[in-house]
């Protein structure tokens, strides 16, 4: 059997019963979209992540869109974010004809820095996209979060990727105007279909936010907001997430354990280890080669499976080439030749973990 990157199903079988008790309360009640499940799920995630609102949506691609227009971007604002981050927050700038600001991140963190979203607001950004990629914290985050406030650019952070991640006990999320959350199944909090989120301390978007995710409404069947969606969280995921919110704090903890264990036991010249940090909430465990191919086909003969995320940076895509064709980005560009996602997720057992340590450690380059 193959060693998978994520396990779902070992996932959907660590939790079966409290799964089966979610979606048998939502079949019994027969409230199926927007209802009582979402409404608590929501109260629940806003207090975890310690903001006062939180609105759910169908997926965190939409959670970006809506977040971004109730902050005020709009067609034509430039809007400054990474172009490693796999397309999703140039997908929702380009459904609002907003204008992606590429900015080039840090080799060892593969996270945008403060003198970097400074040298963008200089350069006319409009607001600012942070994305926390693989889960660990953008260390600069708290920096960040004030430089926008003092330019009156609003941030905001796609914690996709990491949920339940914290510095100094604080999860993000909760830095900028606003966060998006994906509870696509891989992810760390993962649903078992799409659902999405956004997080915000500040009422103003919140309410916009609600507008935005049904019809514009602000009430049934008064339309009053532009740009508006049909973008619901349903009842049955919003129950499975209530159930497994629970266990987030601790499935976190053993994806650090895994992290912790491969640096201090994978020993190989030609590959680098990412650092997660004690608030960490370890998503994806990429490592960087320059030979990533010779790697991917060494592990695969342990009947280890690999990914690469991600392989074509924003500004490369072939849909979005035309503007950004001419553009450089050396580090992005680098790191997206380099990079390999190996096992890491909380059901592993400590013989899958054991065996990529030796699988990487007996690599001939
Ligand atoms: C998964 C992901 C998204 C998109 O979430 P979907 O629910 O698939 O739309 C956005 N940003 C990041 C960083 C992600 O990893």
């Amino acid at each position: 059997m193959v060693l998978l990157i994520n396990d779902l199903r070992a996932r959907i079988s660590c939790h079966r019963a409290d799964i089966d008790r979610a979606i048998a309360r939502v079949i019994d009640r027969g409230w199926l979209v927007l209802g009582p499940e979402v409404c608590t799920f929501e109260t629940a995630f806003a207090e975890y992540v310690g903001v006062s609102h939180c609105i759910g949506v169908g997926n965190g691609t939409d959670a970006l869109e809506i977040a971004l227009r109730a902050m005020g971007v709009s067609s034509g604002t430039k809007v400054a974010l990474a172009a490693n981050a796999g397309f999703y927050a140039t997908t929702a700038l380009l459904a609002i004809a907003a204008l992606p600001h590429y900015v080039d991140v840090d080799i060892e963190t593969s996270h945008l820095r403060l003198a970097d979203v400074k040298e963008a607001i200089a350069a006319g950004a409009e607001a600012v996209v942070i994305t926390h990629l693989y889960g660990a914290p953008v260390g600069d985050i708290s920096d960040i979060a004030h430089l926008c406030v003092e330019n009156g650019v609003p941030m905001l952070e796609d914690c996709a990727q990491a949920h339940g991640a914290r510095i100094d006990g604080r999860c993000v999320g909760s830095f900028g105007d606003a966060a998006s959350f994906s509870f696509y199944p891989t992810k760390n909090l993962g649903a078992l279909g799409d659902g999405g989120a956004i997080l915000t301390r500040n009422r103003t978007i919140a309410e916009k936010s609600f507008a935005l995710r049904q019809y514009g409404w602000t009430t049934k069947y008064l339309a009053s907001a532009t740009g508006a969606r049909n973008s619901r969280l349903d009842e049955i995921q919003a129950a499975i997430l209530s159930e497994l919110l629970p266990f987030l704090d601790a499935e976190n903890l053993r994806r650090r354990e895994i992290a912790a264990f491969y640096l201090a036991n994978i020993k190989h010249p030609e590959v680098a280890l990412p650092k997660f940090d004690e608030g960490a909430a370890p998503h994806l465990y990429v490592v960087r080669t320059k030979d990533r191919e010779g790697l991917r086909k060494h592990l695969s003969s342990f009947d280890i499976a690999s990914d690469v995320h991600y392989p074509v940076p924003d500004h490369r895509q072939p849909c979005h080439s035309e503007m950004y064709g001419s553009m450089s980005l050396p580090v992005t560009e680098r790191l997206s030749r380099e990079v390999l996602t190996l096992p890491c997720f909380s059901e592993m057992h400590s013989s899958d973990i054991e065996l990529v340590v030796e699988a990487v450690n007996s690599w001939v380059r």
